[in-house]
């Protein structure tokens, strides 16, 4: 019989006080509007005839883009992409991004670590597919097996499209989790994992969701003993108007009635262009003061998330080829978002996604721009670090040296210094590092296995990307 959910009083009691309000994202969904003359005549020109006709030649082939990553985009983005190269490379499909197809079909494998349907439970932590699309969708999406809906392998040896969370199914398992482990003395007594205290409510954008149905999330992880709510949202860049009072109303009710569970907005800034205005020369625009001059919505809705100082707003974002692989831009954003309030979290490298290859920048290269983009910046300015999810554990991207390190060899052209920041179940390798020699062209860590110098942190031991190496050893014995 499936589980049902059933709210406490003061669940139901704050549950009854949460508004929903209707939103003119006025979405274009779909090539189809643009290829049929559909879309409203003044975004017609978004695509021009030449990139119409190619990506019609590949509609229904095995390089259609729309099957790999639906296209998608909000009236109020596309205002302000009509005058950035960077916003329109990362909603405009490109005939390019499907050239090489290569890349995980399942980026982190992350079904290894989903206990029900929807959930993925590492770390301390659950992250939540709550929905499957976005207000608008990133041509280079890390969730694109989910957005477009396609089937993956389970360890079972199934395959299924990933499916949703449901509030009964997932409070009955961080009850019965943390049962566990609180029974077991503080460690779950199979998995050595600590207490679940922590969502992440991710997808898609959960802010496509209605208030109610964000208000009965949140609601309900309160109810079950989570300490900790993370929202993870591109709708500050692509729809900042859903941040209107009926959202802030219902986050302050859910704070009165649950004042000791945390609130976290995980933003997803990729470019101060989505969030600054510009002059028609293409340049910001500055205030009297100096400052950057916010596009208007987006300002008042990051200042309104910022004045409520009992939740925090941190802005997290891939380093993408064309998109943000700029350190000038880079370095503008970092000041901007802290300047209004909000702290810079992660920056990432591009995952091993299908056709990562159309939008990853080298790994070195992210470092270098990372790097360069924090010169000039203050200390609080500079809280990010620059992270690339390997499938053992969040990881950071800690040093690239420039020189030889005498008597290393493999070490002539300088070293990577990888370091385990995360690592599921109950983290025993956080911490440790790995060091390779350097190659300038390497997009993902397949391409160090042949350089590995130094590897307390297991990063090329792991099965999973020993399996590859050891697939490539095989195929190029057979070739001799
Ligand atoms: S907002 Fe996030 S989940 Fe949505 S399309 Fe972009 S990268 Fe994917």
């Amino acid at each position: 019989m499936p589980l049902t959910h059933v709210p406490t009083a003061r669940e139901q009691a704050f549950l009854d006080t949460v508004e929903d309000a209707r939103y003119e994202r006025e979405i274009i969904n779909g090539l189809a509007p643009f290829l049929n003359e559909k879309a409203p005549e003044d975004m017609m020109t978004f695509y021009s005839s030449d990139e119409m006709v190619q990506l019609r030649v590949l509609k229904g082939t095995n390089r259609d883009v729309e099957t790999r990553m639906p296209v998608k985009v909000t009236r109020h983005y596309f205002e302000l992409a009509r005058n950035s190269k960077p916003m329109q490379r990362l909603v405009k499909a490109s005939p390019d991004e499907t050239q090489d197809l290569a890349g995980s079909e399942d980026p982190g494998n992350q079904m290894d670590y989903s206990p029900v349907e929807g959930l993925l439970h590492k770390y301390e932590m659950g992250l939540m597919y709550v929905v499957s699309t976005c207000s608008a969708h990133c041509r280079f999406c890390y969730r694109e097996e989910l957005i477009a809906r396609k089937e993956i392998a389970r360890q079972d040896g199934t395959v299924a499209k990933k499916g949703l969370a449901k509030i009964p199914e997932i409070v009955a398992y961080i009850k019965e989790h943390n049962k566990e482990v609180e029974a077991g003395g503080g460690r779950h007594p199979e998995t050595g994992r600590e207490k679940l205290r922590e969502i992440l409510l991710s997808g898609g954008d959960p802010m496509v969701l209605n208030n109610s149905k964000i208000a009965a999330w949140l609601g309900a992880l309160a109810e079950a003993g989570i300490e900790s709510i993370r929202i993870g949202t591109k709708e500050m860049a692509f729809y900042p108007q859903r941040f209107d009072k009926t959202f802030l109303d219902m986050l302050d009710t859910f704070h009165e009635t649950y004042p000791h569970v945390g609130l976290h907005f995980m933003l997803h800034f990729e470019h101060p262009d989505e969030f600054l205005m510009k002059d028609d020369a293409g340049n910001y625009i500055k205030e009297e003061r100096g400052t950057f001059k916010w596009v208007p919505a987006t300002g008042d809705a990051m200042r309104n998330l910022v004045s409520r100082g009992w939740l925090t707003v941190e802005n997290q974002t891939p380093i993408i080829k064309d998109i943000n692989d700029d350190s000038d831009a880079l370095r503008i954003m970092q000041r901007e978002i802290k300047r209004i309030g909000a702290e810079n979290h992660y920056f990432f490298c591009g995952r091993d996604i299908v056709a990562y290859r159309a939008f990853n920048v080298p790994i070195e290269k992210a470092w270098q721009i990372m790097n360069d983009s924090q010169k000039g910046l203050s200390g609080v300015e500079k809280h990010a670090r620059l992270s690339i999810t390997h499938y053992k554990g969040k990881t950071e991207v800690a040093a690239v040296t420039d020189k030889p390190i005498p008597g290393l060899p493999g070490a002539e052209h300088g070293v990577v210094i990888f370091k385990l920041l995360r690592n599921p179940a109950d983290a025993p390798e956080v911490g440790k590092v790995c060091i390779v020699g350097r190659n300038p062209k390497a997009l993902w860590f397949d391409d160090y296995a042949d350089r590995v110098l130094f590897d307390e942190a297991g990063l090329f031991d792991y099965a999973r990307v020993k399996t590859k190496k050891h697939n490539l050893e095989e195929a190029s014995k057979e070739a001799v």
